[in-house]
């Protein structure tokens, strides 16, 4: 006789993974009045979606085939699909930190399934890889928080970047982020200042957040235990 799925089985289902973001998603403190027409749990699954599945763009999301909305509608529980500015509107305005909190959530769920015990390296540390990523790029949009590249042509480049923590091991294929923290304009304008700033924060927010468990941190600026 098969036996059905224990609660634990279930949310190691990719429709388990949905069900249980979608949950923290509903947590998450909406910034704006009460009477919208879409719920933030929404927007936030909109973007997971679009990023889970490489869309290029927001516009390329929102202008999608009805039989494909209609599909991301059932995978991904998502009831009303809001417009490209609509989102863009929104998401500013989430604090990043609370969907920080996320990764460490994600973390202590593949914790209990025992997804991490595949990471122990050297037995008992788990190696996590720190990097930085340029998020947004644009000579003409910019706002008070970007930061800026001055080419000798005079034209100024202006960007997003944010350091990523993310759990790897040589025999694994796939990574886990654990952490993530924005490089800030008062992080400095050389690329490595920028960086070593902002690591300094995200070390002392995975050090706080995952104190149970013991790292090692590399990137290109070097080597640290945690
Ligand atoms: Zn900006």
């Amino acid at each position: 006789m098969i036996s059905p799925p224990t609660p634990a089985c279930e949310a190691a289902t990719y429709d388990g993974q949905i069900s249980n973001l979608r949950q923290e998603f509903n947590q998450i403190t909406d910034p704006r009045a009460t009477n919208c027409s879409y719920s933030l749990a929404d927007l936030l699954m909109c973007v997971f979606a679009m990023f889970s599945l490489k869309y290029e763009s927001l516009l390329d999301f929102e202008k999608q085939t009805q039989a494909t909305t209609a599909n991301l509608k059932n995978i991904f529980g998502i009831k009303n699909f809001s417009s490209d500015s609509c989102l863009r509107k929104v998401l500013d305005k989430v604090d990043w930190k609370e969907l920080r909190s996320l990764f460490k959530k994600q973390f202590d769920q593949s914790r209990k399934l025992h997804i991490i015990d595949k990471y122990h390296y050297l037995e008992e540390y788990l190696l996590v890889s720190v990097d930085g990523v340029e998020h947004f790029s644009s000579k003409k949009i910019h706002c008070p928080s970007c930061l800026t590249r001055q080419h000798q042509n005079g034209q100024t480049t202006f960007t997003h970047s944010m350091l990523c923590a993310v759990l790897i091991h040589p025999d694994q294929s796939e990574v886990f982020v654990m952490g993530t923290e924005p490089i800030q304009q008062q992080d400095g304008s050389e690329k490595n200042d920028c960086e070593r700033n902002a690591s300094k924060r995200l070390v002392d927010w995975l050090s706080t957040n995952y104190k149970d468990e013991r790292l090692i941190l590399g990137n290109c600026l070097g080597t640290r235990f945690i």
